[in-house]
């Protein structure tokens, strides 16, 4: 109990004032100022600035009433009013003004301290609640300004939410469940590709970075839910050498959904599109609701590896045959490093898609 608390009844009859007087004293109450003409009673209650508020009424006017709420919308502070009788109407009315406690009858000495305990504690709640509250819907409203404007820029890049691009560093497809490689440790583009299994019964992933994706063809090499395709440079004389060759079907209810298309080195444009169309004949024929591109920009003609020498208008028409898709797309960043000709490729194969949707 807190004795120093400030508290001011408001009553104008000087029985029910001694009751509440003696109920707070006897609790250890000492500092209460009374108030017993209601005149101007809110700037009172102001420039007293109470911890509590109890009001006393015997038998109120609708008009005395709304006074009283108006006092308890305005000021603020845990509120207990205690009516000798009362209808339905007052009782809703209490609550919404924020009334903290509404006690009918019940004046009784021995019942203030109980009363007045229960009325901070409640107050106290209902504040932490209204807090929370507007919290919630401040966080709200900057979420709406945030759809907003993702609504603007999507409206004006013309995309919808069915393509996206996740720009990782570093790349995934080169590690599996347990083993990292080639500077990945997390698949992005499985995990992508297992987060939208979780909602569509077939994904597809198609990696057209210029290494075998060892690692997704890994995670799903058992799998008949998740295709895997593949188009690199030839594993014979290419990272990741053991893995990326043509036989390497799947195996158990994944068999016949891994399809590696390895390249000779130096392939261009053209080939490496004759090798997307058949990937995509693949994927159309599994029938997937989404797909994850494994988006390495290393096939690049300028790419100081040299595996494969797919040029810039090649990554538009890149683009471009994925459109042709119609899935719901997301392009994951994979390989491509050392090359001043990354966000020139990268462009052209994002508006390739633009173009064909
Ligand atoms: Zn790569």
């Amino acid at each position: 109990m807190d004795a120093s608390l400030k508290i001011v009844i408001v009553d104008d009859s000087p029985l029910r004032t001694a009751i509440l007087e003696d109920g707070l004293r006897e609790s250890g109450y000492v500092n209460v100022v009374r108030i017993e003409n209601t005149r101007d009673l809110l700037a009172r209650i102001y420039s007293i600035d109470p911890d509590v508020i109890l009001i006393a009424l015997e038998n109120p006017s609708r008009d005395v009433l709304e006074q009283m709420f108006q006092v308890s919308r305005a000021v603020k502070r845990p509120i207990a009013m205690f009516v000798d009788q009362t209808d339905a109407a007052s009782i809703q009315a209490s609550v919404d003004a924020g009334v903290s406690a509404y006690i009918v009858d019940g004046l009784k000495k021995e019942r203030i301290k109980s009363i007045l305990d229960l009325c901070i504690s409640r107050f106290n709640a209902f504040s932490r609640l209204q807090t929370e509250l507007e919290q919630t819907r401040s966080a709200l409203a900057e979420r709406k300004v945030i759809d907003r404007a993702k609504g603007i820029l999507m409206t004006a890049k013309n995309l919808s939410e069915d393509a996206a691009y996740a720009l990782c560093r570093p790349p995934g497809h080169h590690a599996y469940r347990d083993l990292a490689g080639g500077f990945c440790f997390l698949n992005n583009s499985a995990i992508a590709a297992a987060h939208l299994r979780l909602k569509h019964e077939r994904v597809a992933v198609l990696d057209v970075d210029v290494h075998h994706g060892n690692g997704t063809q890994g995670i799903f090499y058992e799998r008949g839910d998740v295709l895997t395709v593949s188009i690199h440079a030839d594993p014979n004389s290419f990272y990741p050498f053991v893995w990326g060759y043509a036989h390497e079907r799947g195996a158990g209810p994944g068999l016949g959904t891994n399809l590696n298309i390895p390249l000779p080195i130096g392939t261009g444009d053209d080939g490496y599109l004759q090798a997307l169309w058949k990937a995509q004949a693949m994927i159309a024929a599994f029938a997937p609701a989404a797909l994850v591109v494994a988006l390495g920009l290393d096939a690049s003609e300028h790419d100081p590896l040299a595996g494969l020498a797919v040029t810039t208008d090649g990554f538009r028409r890149i683009g471009h045959a994925i459109a042709r898709l119609k899935l719901p797309t997301v392009f994951v960043q994979e390989g491509g490093y050392l090359s001043d000709s990354l966000g020139v490729n990268l462009t052209p194969v994002l508006a390739g898609l633009e173009a064909a949707r």
